[in-house]
């Protein structure tokens, strides 16, 4: 078992793709002069005469360049671990670069401010026109280039994040693009508590990071309701992977496994991923955690009534209240509770603008006092869960902006938050024996944690 958490594993991968630049045929070129002296007043110095077959070749592509240049891509975590890679022959004549991409930068910019040219853009672009990287710049990644002494581009060293460096130099002088990306190295470790007040009270008690949190929140969100379902006593095991990165951990990974006890009852999930590279979390017997139907299609919002007999307020009489609604702010958006197609799209009476999705044979909700549709929902289209058909309004029989929402079985009405919902699509058969294999060393090291008061460095 111990095997578990020193289990390392590091792929490299390394696409090696080597393009040779291609040549302008000599007919363009005249066309291509006209462009000339346009460039020359960008491109300070004036360009010798002996250069003025590389600046006309730069003339064609400066403007494109400069379109596909201003995509620009917030921010990414800059690359500051030295490039191994970046020591080329020692060579007194060569010069090397460090620069951080800026707010606004473009490939342009940066060959710039190291002297080279609107021509060694056009190359570089060129030979990354595949993947269009240098096209993304983000603030704070970093370049490193080397040029000669008469200020030709040897290499260029594009560090996009911590796992991938775009890699453009010529060992024989041909030139070639590489993309290098190397892969986190995940280590496994786990984490435990006890809930005295709230779910995220404990967790961080126990050292678990926010986002796992929501992670481990999401993955059981479907069984337990977190803000309502909670006692004290409750309490998780989570076993989940840590990114390193030559011995450095990174980030956190994904959540392996878990056990959620709630009011003395539990509840297991373990990761699985496919032989098709589909990750999903499923119970330890390869139901799914999720559900065919979302429990509330509004997030953000409050229960203003509840399913059963009520006093109406605008009809003002006692009235059986056919589905639950919820209070939220006018324009909040509407989701699919589960995959299904839409068979009615328009008012409808008290219940005002109105989306009645059909699931299946059995299944169908309806969302009432909608302000407007969804473009991409309309009558007969399919949805998928947790699409959006529309916004909350108070559109019909309302007093002010709330989701009326129905869920109907075989016709007749049912509490949506008490029906019991459908699981989603379980394992497929064709994956179950894999499913089982993977999963079993899993559910049997969340057992042992949960059981016992071993010690995390006992593992490590
Ligand atoms: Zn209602």
């Amino acid at each position: 078992m111990s095997r578990l958490f020193t289990n390392r594993i590091k792929m490299i991968t390394n696409k090696n793709i080597t393009i040779q630049l291609e040549k302008i045929p000599h007919l363009h070129w005249m066309f291509i002069a006209l462009f000339l002296s346009a460039i020359a007043i960008t491109l300070s110095p004036m360009p010798s005469e002996a250069e003025a077959n590389r600046t006309t070749e730069a003339a064609a592509i400066s403007d494109s360049e400069r379109i596909t240049m201003s995509l620009l891509i917030p921010s990414a975590p800059t690359s500051i671990e030295k490039d191994a890679l970046l020591h080329p022959k020692q060579n007194e004549q060569l010069k090397h670069h460090q620069t951080k991409v800026k707010n606004g930068d473009t490939l342009t910019a940066i060959f710039n401010r190291i002297g080279l040219d609107a021509r060694d853009v056009y190359n570089v672009t060129k030979l990354d026109k595949k993947n269009k990287l240098l096209t993304k710049l983000s603030p704070g990644q970093t370049f490193d280039i080397t040029v000669s002494a008469n200020n030709e581009l040897q290499s260029l060293h594009y560090h996009i994040d911590k796992t991938k460096t775009l890699i453009i130099n010529k060992p024989d002088n041909n030139w070639q693009v590489n993309l290098e990306s190397r892969n986190y190295e995940p280590r496994i470790t786990y984490s435990k508590g006890v809930i005295n007040s709230s779910l995220f009270e404990a967790a961080n008690e126990a050292g678990l990071s926010e986002s796992l949190t929501m992670d481990l929140a999401y993955i059981f969100g479907w069984d337990i309701d977190f803000a309502l379902d909670i006692r004290q006593g409750d309490s998780f095991v989570v076993l989940y992977e840590e990114l390193f990165l030559e011995g450095e951990k990174v980030k956190d990974g994904n959540i392996l496994a878990a056990e959620f006890i709630n009011q003395g009852k539990s509840y297991k999930a373990v990761r699985y991923t496919d032989s098709d590279g589909k990750s999903n979390y499923y119970a330890d017997d390869g139901t799914s955690m999720r559900k065919a139907f979302l429990r509330s299609p509004v997030d953000f919002s409050r229960i203003s009534s509840r399913f059963g007999k009520r006093h109406h307020p605008i009809l003002n009489k006692i009235k059986s209240h056919k589905g639950v609604d919820y209070a939220a702010a006018r324009g909040t958006p509407v989701k699919a509770s589960g995959d299904g197609k839409i068979i009615w799209r328009a008012r409808k009476g008290g219940y005002g603008k109105t989306v009645i999705i059909q699931h299946g044979n059995r299944y169908r909700t309806l969302y009432g006092h909608l302000n407007s549709y969804s473009r991409n929902a309309r009558s007969g289209s399919r949805v998928k869960q947790g699409q959006i058909i529309g916004y909350v309004g108070s559109t019909g029989r309302a007093t002010g902006p709330h989701l009326h929402y129905e869920f109907r079985v075989n016709g007749s009405h049912r509490n949506p938050l008490t029906v019991k919902l459908p699981s989603a699509a379980p394992i497929h058969k064709k994956h179950k024996e894999d499913f089982v294999e993977k999963s079993n060393p899993l559910l049997t090291q969340l057992d042992i944690i949960g059981n016992t008061n071993i010690a995390l460095s006992d593992f490590q």
